[in-house]
This record gives C-alpha cells, sequence and structure tokens, in this order.
C-alpha cells in the first residue's frame, strides 16, 4: 500500500511514521509514505496557497490551484482520495478495514478555516475522525493511517494479533491480567488459571459482553 498525504506540515509525520508498528510495516516493505507540501504546487511565485474567502468573513481558505497541481503531479491510476474534515463522515473500524484493502490512499489535510468548495471534486470520501475541530488534518491522517495499516496482512505478529481487538468483534474487548497472581489485594480470577480453555473463552465471552453492555450498548444495538 503507498500512502500518501498532501500537507503544508510534512515534518509532522517523520516520527510517528518512523517508530513502531508503523515504521516497522515500512522496513518490511508492506507500506510506503510519502508526506507531499502541497505549497510546493501553487502554481503562483510567492507560493500561496489559501486567499480571502468570497463574501468576506474570518478566515483563510485554501484555493484550489496547490491541490489540484499536486494531485496532477502524483498521477495515480485510482487512490482513495480522503479528505479530512470534521463535516465527514465519522471514521470507524469497519472502514480501516475497508481501506486496508486500498493500493494507494492519498488524505488531504486542510489547515485553515476551510476548503475552496471545488477541492471536493477530486475526493472520494470526506472523513471525520470525531466531532471536535483540529488546528489540521494531519493528526487525523496520522490517526487513520494507524489504524489501517495496522490491519494489512503481514503488519502485526501473531502476538500482537488484531481479530480479538474491540470493535473487530462487534464487541468492547475482555479484561486481560498478567503476574503477579495477586497484586496489593487484587486477584487474577481463578478461570484463568485453571487451564480450561473452554471455561476461558466463555468467562472471556461474558466480560466482553458485560464490558460492551456497560460502556457502548449502541454497540449491540448494531449487531
Ligand atoms: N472551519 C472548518 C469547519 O468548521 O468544518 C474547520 C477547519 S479546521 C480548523 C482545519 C482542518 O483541520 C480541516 O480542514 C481538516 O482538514 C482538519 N480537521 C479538523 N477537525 C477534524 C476532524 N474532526 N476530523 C478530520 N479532520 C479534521
Amino acid at each position: 500500500m503507498n500512502i500518501h498525504y498532501l500537507t503544508l506540515f510534512p515534518e509532522m509525520y517523520e516520527g510517528v511514521l518512523g517508530t513502531s508498528i508503523l515504521g516497522r510495516a515500512k522496513e518490511k516493505g508492506i507500506v510506503s509514505y510519502h508526506a507531499v507540501n502541497f505549497r510546493d504546487y501553487s502554481g503562483n511565485k510567492h507560493n500561496k496557497v489559501d486567499d480571502y474567502p468570497y463574501g468576506g468573513g474570518a478566515g483563510m481558505v485554501l484555493k484550489p490551484e496547490p491541490v489540484f497541481n499536486a494531485m496532477e503531479a502524483m498521477d495515480l491510476k485510482s487512490p482513495r482520495v480522503i479528505l479530512m474534515c470534521p463535516q465527514g463522515r465519522p471514521f470507524d473500524q469497519k472502514m480501516a478495514e475497508e481501506l486496508s484493502e486500498e493500493e494507494d490512499i492519498v488524505f488531504i489535510c486542510g489547515h485553515y478555516e476551510g476548503y475552496d468548495e471545488r477541492i471536493r471534486t477530486l475526493v472520494t470520501d470526506e472523513v471525520s475522525i470525531g466531532d471536535y475541530v483540529l488546528t489540521g488534518g494531519e493528526l487525523a491522517s496520522l490517526t487513520m493511517t494507524d489504524a489501517i495499516v495496522r490491519l494489512i496482512p503481514g503488519v502485526l505478529s501473531r502476538e500482537e494479533s488484531h481479530q480479538e481487538d474491540s470493535f473487530s468483534t462487534g464487541l468492547l474487548e475482555h479484561p486481560h491480567y498478567t503476574r503477579p497472581r495477586e497484586y496489593r489485594g487484587m486477584e487474577v480470577p481463578e478461570v484463568l488459571l485453571n487451564g480450561n480453555h473452554r471455561l476461558i473463552e466463555e468467562w472471556r465471552r461474558e466480560e466482553s459482553l458485560k464490558r460492551t453492555k456497560e460502556r457502548r450498548p449502541d454497540l449491540l444495538s448494531d449487531q
């Protein structure tokens, strides 16, 4: 998979994409990351990427030319082009699964008041990572990248498997315990110590259901 970011702040990507599982996925050749500064494609001599809104009002608007020019320069066959936008479809695990099968993904990251509406003609999806407003799309695109890349086969090791993760099963995940068996008076549930795999599975399933009912009953009604 090739992931491209159209951004005014390519330096924001280096640390996150070079670290831990995202960095390993790149080293293994499973994914490549390309942060492109669309200021380089402004098409004007002052490298201006934003301008005042027609009709007046506060804030600056991202001009169409830099984004169109940068997209054309990338010349990708049939990418998923995702506009990071608080007004978009809310991102979730299902969308991460769907996107993990793509060949090329482009994230367009805004950083001002808004986009010139004509930029929307370039995109296949408008996506929000939650009902709050960030200063720019960079952190949102990194959040999505993390959720997507870990689902690509070969990225996680068997121990790190995502099959049992919250949302993958439609439920929240069951509680976990590790050594020591007793810590400050808090005991590990007996069922996890007896080696009976059937009973352990049953306990995990019940705990998973209980946790989902308590914390996210909306997930149960989605099933
Ligand atoms: N004026 C815009 C509005 O009210 O919809 C918000 C612009 S925001 C300050 C600047 C940029 O941050 C957006 O263009 C988008 O790329 C990104 N952004 C902010 N919040 C986001 C969210 N919840 N999900 C995805 N991207 C977001």
